[in-house]
């Protein structure tokens, strides 16, 4: 099936609190349970004021998840029970699978008064759950960028692009994870496997994905694709910039409770009952 994407549903980003009162604003969540299958959620956190993020995301567990941490400006200081401490800083992508379970923490903090990035959560399917965590810390500089001939510039941070690939690499929802920047009056389309599931958040200016009606999106609105081929998409007046997401659809069953994201209630139980007890670590290998 050769076909462009329509444009199957626009949300704009909510205000919300998450972490220790840390205000951002989310994508999608929890209530839309499948449409973003695989993906369950996507949060953004660029912030003016230190006192709406200093209070950071102390100690909390994950499990069966990945959460994909990309910063825009200022940093994240990240640190687990295993001892893992690092720094994600502006232009920096940090994938980890949580797996069977890590404790972390993860603290924004300015540079040149300055913090910003998103986190987007990958549901991992019922065999791969239970996996060792791991990480894939990929400084911005091994980020390639991509430039068009109609001045298009594109960081792959996982995916191909007219033949580079991305750092980010055997990631289970075979992800496509690009930061696009078009220019004034910009074209840019780009193939997407068709049974993967598609998204693009605008994180800056103005544009649109529909060239049917030409319905306009700006900073902080998220289209989600129909299924299709390929997406379109063209700017206005200074350009617009937006991450494109795509992925494999897992199609299970979804228990999720804050942090922890299982097949069913039982293990879910199971999860928190680990983490009460202080076995919540015990399950590697
Ligand atoms: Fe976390």
């Amino acid at each position: 099936m050769k076909q462009v994407r329509t444009v199957e549903r626009i949300l704009t980003a909510y205000a919300t609190v998450e972490g220790a009162g840390v205000r951002l604003h989310r994508a999608f969540g929890y209530y839309e349970v499948p449409q973003f299958d695989p993906f369950l959620m996507l949060d953004d956190f660029r912030a003016q004021r230190p006192e709406d993020y200093l209070g950071g995301f102390p100690w909390h567990p994950h499990r069966g998840i990945e959460t994909v941490t990309y910063m825009l400006e200022g940093t994240i200081e990240h640190g687990d029970s295993i001892g893992n401490k690092g720094n994600i800083t502006a232009g920096d992508v940090q994938w980890m699978t949580a797996g069977s379970g890590v404790i972390h923490q993860e603290m924004p903090k300015p540079v040149n008064g300055r913090m910003g990035g998103f986190q987007l959560w990958v549901n991992l399917p019922k065999a791969q759950k239970m996996m060792m965590p791991r990480y894939q810390e990929i400084r911005s500089a091994n980020i390639p960028t991509v430039t068009t001939r109609q001045g298009v510039s594109i960081r792959v941070i996982s995916g191909t692009v007219k033949g580079v690939s991305g750092p980010v690499r055997n990631i289970i929802a075979d992800p496509l994870f690009l930061d696009i920047s078009l220019g004034p009056d910009g074209f840019f389309t780009h193939p997407i496997r068709d049974d993967h599931t598609a998204f693009a958040y605008i994180i800056g200016g103005e544009g649109t994905f529909d060239a049917e009606e030409g319905h306009r999106v700006h900073n902080r609105d998220l289209v989600l694709f129909s299924h299709g081929s390929s997406i379109w998409v063209r700017s206005f007046g200074k350009g617009m910039r937006f991450l494109l997401v795509a992925g494999k659809p897992i199609g299970e069953p979804v228990a999720w409770r804050g942090p922890i994201v299982m097949n069913t209630r039982e293990e879910l139980r199971r999860a928190f009952h680990e983490f009460e007890a202080g076995t919540f670590l015990d399950n590697d290998g």
